[in-house]
């Protein structure tokens, strides 16, 4: 395996499957499983997921919702999508641990790197719940801040596209692929990889994102093995 410890950052609504809202549990059995086949080759996975399919800040500030009210229920949403994703690994005998950046003594672990580190040195999937804990952020944010401190090589954003395109290859028929970039190539080229916050913090902090589509059957394995799928960005 090219990756030893990685962070797999999920959105909320690719745990949508073909609904509108909530959660497919076809969907997330599918997920479980390629991850599953990761930590069966060694590779420790931390997980962050978002909370897009359950309800989104933005979202509420457009129904005259304060701001910080409509993001403390995103990251709940967060906690709801991990809770689900960690019984369908446990269903598949894939030990996980649950961690909080919102304290929930009865549901999750709080968030301790240290204790996050050694769950994943003894072959423990941790996912991270409740985003960065903070309102005004995304849940990318949280994957790149949770992937320097726990140390991983890579962060790996499963998507429904294959990677990185000159423009929208759903409106775009002559959109081309990249298979590497550069983070300066990203940010000058406006292309859209994460939230800027989120970018930044990884180009700052030299750790390379693959965007990949996570909804074909063993990209994930392809991608932490080393093979050329999906996007990689780097310095
Ligand atoms: N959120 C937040 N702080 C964080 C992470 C998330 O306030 O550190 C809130 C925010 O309202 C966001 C929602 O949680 O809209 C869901 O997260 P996100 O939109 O990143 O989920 P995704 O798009 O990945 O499904």
């Amino acid at each position: 395996m090219q990756y030893k410890r990685i962070l797999l950052k999920l959105s909320g609504e690719a745990l949508m499957g073909q609904q509108q809202y909530g959660i497919d549990p076809i969907r997330l059995q599918e997920y479980a499983s390629e991850i599953k086949q990761i930590v069966e080759k060694g590779v420790q996975v931390a997980i962050v997921i978002g909370g897009g399919n359950i309800f989104r800040g933005v979202s509420g500030v457009s129904g005259g919702m304060d701001r910080v009210q409509g993001d403390h229920m995103g990251m709940l949403a967060t906690v709801i999508n991990g809770l689900a994703l960690q019984s369908a690994l446990e269903n598949d005998g894939v030990q996980t641990r649950l961690q909080s950046a919102i304290k929930m003594d009865e549901v999750a672990e709080p968030f301790i790197r240290r204790r996050a580190v050694r769950h994943l040195e003894k072959g423990r999937v941790v996912i991270f719940g409740g985003g960065t804990g903070n309102p005004y952020f995304t849940t990318d944010s949280a994957a790149v801040l949770r992937a320097i401190e726990v140390e991983a090589d890579v962060i790996l954003k499963g998507t429904r596209v294959d990677g990185i395109y000159t423009s929208d290859p759903e409106k775009d028929v002559n959109a081309t692929k990249f298979d590497f970039i550069t983070f300066d190539d990203v940010l000058r080229k406006g292309l859209k990889v994460m939230d800027t916050t989120a970018f930044t913090l990884s180009q700052e902090n030299e750790l390379p994102i693959i965007v990949f589509d996570m909804n074909t059957k063993g990209n994930l394995l392809k991608v932490v093995s080393g093979e050329n799928v999906g996007t990689k960005v780097n310095l």
